[in-house]
């Protein structure tokens, strides 16, 4: 049981800062109770509180005005009219990823662009800011100091595959390969296309490294085939095909997890999630990570989803909602709390390959110095595609991967399943 501390909130923003307050307690071991008299902790406008809130940012927000560039002048933290830090409001702006709220153009698959947040304006979608205002709030105050339970906070792993081809490696490879006139590797391959191998599918290998290193994983598993929204192509394979399930079931008797990989089609969570028949706790990653605020949220809710891990950006390691630890999201529209556990991407192959340009062997160094940094306070959560596991043409990524799982066995990083990370 956490100790509890009791709190008196005077603002017009109730919903938003109890959840903001819930979410602090989480971080920092204690449960919060809103009472209307005998607090021990008064938060407010006024300069008497023990913690003082923003009288523009509240003006500014219940205005409706969500743009990063009201709240954040020269840095990526808001500050009160005498100059001073207003920690909680800044990590509600973060945490609620209220700048996609504002309008925003998107990029070609209508995403919200990194390029148009405040990560990028101020170079820090490396940072675990929220932790950091969580902490400088605890330290603020002798009395939640005193009450809190001292908490472990080393960070965990949590790796995960998104299945989005099984067939590909004919149609992906063979142009690199001529290239470099690997011709003996290429008419292996062509070999194995004709003979209809699924090269992309052998998880067990990939489940046996994971395993070398003690680490379990979840795959995402996409139900839907064809050409999608904004020419996005979904799944080369289907979900019902002998072959796919029996590779589930493998995945399930190594002690991993199955989980959803929402098409970029119309169908519904609902209607997708009965075609992949998953068994135990439901988890979803978006394909191409695609992410709409708040709708994306409230979809996945009411069709039951437990735990979705597609929160980051597709062009930039990092954390899309500075902070680096499962949570549950806000929907700043409906001024609620929403019934899941977001667990923020930090990680994806793709990023560097194909936005960021990498050759492996950089990724892998910049892979690591990153983690370097974030070996407390966060769940690195990183997408490795099947596909990079078993490519012919650039077989570096597989060694990236692999030094990834060293890392987290150097730094005593213990991997986690979703089972390890829903929050009640
Ligand atoms: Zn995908």
């Amino acid at each position: 049981m956490l100790p509890t501390i009791r709190f008196q909130l005077e603002t017009d923003m109730q919903a938003e800062y109890a959840w903001i307050i819930r979410a602090w307690g989480r971080y920092s071991g204690f449960t919060p109770l809103f009472v209307e008299t005998e607090p021990e902790l008064t938060v407010s406008e006024l300069g008497i509180s023990d913690i003082r809130l923003s009288h523009f940012f509240r003006n500014t927000y219940l205005h409706g005005d969500h743009h990063a560039k009201a709240y954040f002048a020269t840095a990526p933290v808001h500050l009160h009219a005498g100059g001073q830090t207003d920690h909680l409001s800044t990590a509600f702006y973060m945490l609620s990823c209220q700048q996609e709220y504002a309008p925003f153009e998107g990029d070609k698959y209508g995403r919200f662009a990194f390029a148009d947040s405040w990560q990028y304006r101020f170079d820090a979608a490396d940072k675990n800011l929220v932790a950091f205002h969580f902490d400088q709030l605890t330290k603020s105050l002798p009395l939640v100091q005193q009450k809190i339970l001292k908490q472990d906070h080393a960070s965990r792993l949590f790796c995960t595959h998104d299945i989005d081809t099984v067939f590909g490696a004919w149609t992906e490879q063979r142009k690199a390969l001529l290239k470099k006139g690997r011709v003996g590797t290429l008419l292996q391959l062509m070999f194995r296309h004709i003979t209809g191998r699924y090269d992309y599918l052998e998880l067990e290998k990939i489940l046996a490294i994971e395993d070398a290193y003690d680490v379990r994983s979840v795959f995402f598993w996409l139900t839907e085939r064809g050409r999608g929204r904004n020419g996005i192509e979904n799944a080369d394979y289907h979900i019902d095909d002998p072959a796919i399930r029996k590779k589930m079931q493998l995945v399930s008797a190594a002690g991993g997890s199955n989980g959803l990989h929402k098409s970029a089609l119309q169908t519904t969570y609902t209607e997708e999630l009965e075609r992949l028949h998953a068994d135990g706790l439901i988890s979803n990653r978006n394909h191409y990570l695609r992410f709409f605020m708040p709708d994306t949220w409230r979809v996945m809710e009411q069709a039951g989803v437990a735990l979705d891990a597609t929160l980051g950006f597709a062009e930039q390691p990092g954390f899309r909602a500075g902070y680096g630890l499962p949570y549950r999201p806000f929907d700043v529209s409906g001024r609620r709390e929403i019934a899941l556990t977001e667990v923020p991407l930090l990680v994806m192959d793709t990023t560097y390959r194909h936005y960021l340009k990498k050759d492996p062997a950089t990724a892998g160094k910049e892979i690591i110095n990153l983690l370097d940094k974030h070996r407390q306070d966060a769940v690195i959560n990183i997408l490795w595609h099947n596909n990079y596991f078993f490519d012919l043409a650039e077989p570096g990524w597989l060694q990236v991967y692999k030094d990834v799982l060293a890392w987290a066995r150097d730094n005593a990083i213990r991997s986690v399943m979703p089972e390890d990370l829903i929050i009640q």
